[in-house]
């Protein structure tokens, strides 16, 4: 196997680096590329296939191929266990070197993809624990029957892949996917595909059986809409925005597929006057600029309660003005750029969307510059006003936070809820009978306490009304989701 330093520059060479399908490394059908760029520079990094219908078609194929002929299905899950293991394994072993092509490619700092990386390789783990312990044969206490109920493997499954944790969410989805005797097509986001590739090229290495794990890539309207429409798969996954992922069931719904949608969030944190205000403000500051912002489950919106809403202001105006912007790979930046210039000029929309509202611009944010760095920098800031505000109520992905006081729970709680999304909301207080009566009001998929952004393996994580269905990851259900339930009966 190549050396880890070696590993990395293959991807980082401006070289095409081609797409696998059924074991195979191939181009587009049609030869096409698409350019993935640094955004902390603008510069290219590699291409890869443009690929389009025929070629999904191809993978799809592949891996109902797989399925039927591998042995992949079929083997014990202790086998599989012991595959994924070695994937798992040399994933490991190899972490900086992915880490360092996640970073260059999704504009992520160095120490933050080398904890995805991580995540990866700790989520399939668990998966594969859980899978030698789950029970997939249940007999049933029927009179005059002998029944049983059995869990299968589906078969063929899809994933669709977005830009902002491009390796971590792969692990969350096609884990227990994998786990359960599924073969998967991957299709990475096209700003991010590289780190799919890598793991591609790991899993051929460590021995999982060609077909099992496709990847390819391509843009949404081509590669992700032929995936998303192909009648072959029995399940399918998105992760993405609400806007996509609607299209996205749409499409699995003609073919009957079963749909796994995980979207967008406008979260809230509600933030009461018995915390401490230097602590929580820096929790908040560092959230909202973890990753640029760019962070389905963020918080965004901060309810503060009146007593202490100018003090609470101050502290994290206070903060926010020291977060030293720059290129992700140098040791001292602690925010890095957003994915593109589209993601750029959709944060600076926002910000003069809100302020022509009628937001207060606390902290005005902007455009920041990085000398010597051509990349697509933005400034963390700071809205404040009613939260019926263009910036309030849609999701901008970008450091970007609005404030609106509160008086007592029930309005906190009103504020809250009052969103078309339900991801994820934080709840801050010394209180922790209050905070857990609060917290249970939410309507949304997680509740935090005097945290955010939490993620233990085995609570589940999804979303509700425009920010999912179908289930979530994480837990035990995400691996029953990926079996199929068959009853078998013989009258007595
Ligand atoms: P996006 O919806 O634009 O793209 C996501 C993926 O869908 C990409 O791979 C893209 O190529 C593909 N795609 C685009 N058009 C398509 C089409 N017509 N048919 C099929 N596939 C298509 O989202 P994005 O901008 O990459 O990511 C940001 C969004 O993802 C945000 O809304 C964010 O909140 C959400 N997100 C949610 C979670 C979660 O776990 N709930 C996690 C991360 C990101």
């Amino acid at each position: 196997m190549s050396d880890s330093t070696d590993f990395a520059a293959e991807y980082l060479a401006g070289a095409t680096m081609p797409a696998l399908i059924g074991g195979r490394w191939v181009e587009a059908e049609h030869r096409a590329t698409l350019t993935t760029r640094d955004p902390g520079t603008g510069a290219p990094l590699a291409k890869v296939p443009a690929m389009d219908r025929g070629d999904v078609d191809h993978a799809v194929q592949a891996a109902h191929h797989a399925f039927r002929h591998s042995g992949w299905a079929t083997m014990s899950a202790a086998e599989r266990g012991v595959l994924l293991h070695r994937l798992a394994d040399e994933v490991e072993r190899r972490k900086l070197a992915i880490a360092r092509v996640e970073a260059a490619d999704a504009g992520k700092i160095l120490t933050q993809a080398e904890g995805d990386v991580q995540n990866l390789v700790d989520t399939l783990r668990y998966f594969i624990e859980m899978s030698l312990r789950v029970q997939r044969r249940t007999p049933l206490a029927v009179r005059g029957h002998e029944a049983a109920t059995v869990r299968l493997p589906w078969g063929a499954c899809g994933f669709i892949f977005p830009w902002n944790f491009p390796f971590l969410l792969i692990g969350w989805g096609i884990s227990p996917a994998l786990v359960a005797g599924n073969t998967v097509v991957i299709k990475p986001a096209e700003d991010t595909p590289l780190s799919a590739l890598m793991l591609g090229r790991i899993a051929q290495e460590v021995g999982i059986p060609d077909g099992v794990i496709n990847v390819v890539t391509g843009t949404g309207e081509a590669a992700g809409a032929a995936l998303a429409g192909h009648p072959g798969l029995r399940r399918m996954s998105f992760t993405g925005s609400p806007e996509v992922g609607r299209l996205v069931a749409e499409a699995c719904g003609r073919n009957l597929v079963p749909v796994k949608l995980e979207l967008g969030g406008k979260g809230a944190a509600v933030v009461f006057d018995d915390v401490d205000i230097d602590a929580t403000a820096d929790k908040l500051a560092k959230a909202i600029t973890f990753h640029t912002g760019q962070v389905c489950c963020d918080a965004t919106r901060w309810l503060v309660q009146r007593s202490i809403y100018d003090r609470f202001v101050e502290a994290c105006v206070a903060r926010l003005e020291q977060i030293r912007v720059g290129y992700q790979l140098e040791p001292a930046t602690q925010m890095g750029p957003v994915v593109n210039a589209k993601q750029r000029e959709r944060v600076l929309g926002y910000l003069d969307r809100g302020r022509a509202e009628g937001a207060k611009l606390v902290l005005p944010g902007g455009r920041a510059n990085v000398p010597g760095h051509d990349g697509f920098y933005v400034k963390p800031a700071l809205l404040a006003g009613s939260l019926d505000n263009v910036a309030a109520r849609e999701e901008i992905f970008g450091p970007v936070a609005y404030l609106t006081p509160f008086d007592d729970e029930e309005q906190a709680v009103a504020l809250a809820n009052d969103t078309d999304y339900g991801l994820a909301n934080s709840v801050w207080s010394a209180d922790l009978d209050r905070a857990r009566q609060v917290a249970e009001q939410m309507v949304a998929g997680n509740s935090w306490i005097n945290a955010h952004n939490v993620f233990p393996l085995g609570v589940p994580y999804g979303g509700i009304k425009k920010s999912g269905m179908g289930g979530g990851v994480l837990s035990v259900e995400a691996f029953l989701d990926y079996t199929r339930g068959l009853s078998v009966v013989r009258p007595l």
